[in-house]
């Protein structure tokens, strides 16, 4: 991926959700919405293809490769990466409204785009969501059931890299209980 400038002053508040695929950090942003809607979420773009259940423009803006080229093309996301197959990147202008307007932020990228984001925007806070340990995220990407078998095996060969990637983060969770979870984000945060 890439990385697109960005101006000195419109850096508060961004906090970063990452962490290894399967670790659970899609169901701890979908447990945060539900508690406070008013948590505003980045929609980002992919061109992978919807599961069952998942709604264009609400956890995704599912777009074409041609549409993805032109995003990119055009300056038009923060930050892009290349996963197990699929592209997906945060568009830049809702963020950079929110931010400029004082108000915080939430990104749930792959660790890609995390290192991204904080080239572009040192003050960004990142947090990693970890694994209570390896069986239980093997576990969690074997038992979703929506990909796979060679789906599964990309995810978890890339799991093994990420996981390494703790020390780079700000701040570490370990995802025992999404509802602890939830709530310790929301601090970090700044909106509790
Ligand atoms: P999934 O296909 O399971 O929804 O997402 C796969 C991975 O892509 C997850 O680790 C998710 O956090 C990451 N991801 C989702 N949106 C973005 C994005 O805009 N940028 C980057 N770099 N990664 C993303």
């Amino acid at each position: 991926g890439t990385t697109t400038p960005v101006p000195q002053d419109v850096r508060p508040r961004l906090t970063v959700l990452s962490g290894p695929s399967g670790v659970g950090k899609s169901t701890v942003v979908a447990h945060m919405r539900n508690e406070h809607p008013d948590v505003w979420l980045s929609v980002s773009a992919t061109t992978r293809k919807p599961r069952p259940g998942e709604q264009d423009g609400v956890h995704y803006f599912f777009v074409t490769d041609e549409e993805m080229d032109k995003m990119i093309a055009n300056g038009e996301l923060l930050e892009w990466a290349e996963f197990a197959g699929n592209r997906y990147g945060t568009p830049r202008g809702a963020v950079m409204e929110r931010l400029e307007a004082g108000k915080p932020v939430l990104l749930e990228i792959d660790l890609q785009g995390a290192r991204l984001v904080r080239e572009s925007m040192p003050q960004a806070q990142l947090v990693f969501l970890a694994p209570p340990s390896w069986d239980e995220l093997v576990r969690r990407l074997t038992g979703r059931g929506t990909e796979s078998p060679e789906v599964i095996e990309r995810r978890l060969q890339a799991a093994k890299v990420e996981l390494a990637a703790e020390p780079e983060f700000d701040v570490t969770l370990v995802n025992t209980s999404v509802d602890a979870v939830a709530r310790e984000l929301l601090t970090l945060m700044g909106t509790v």
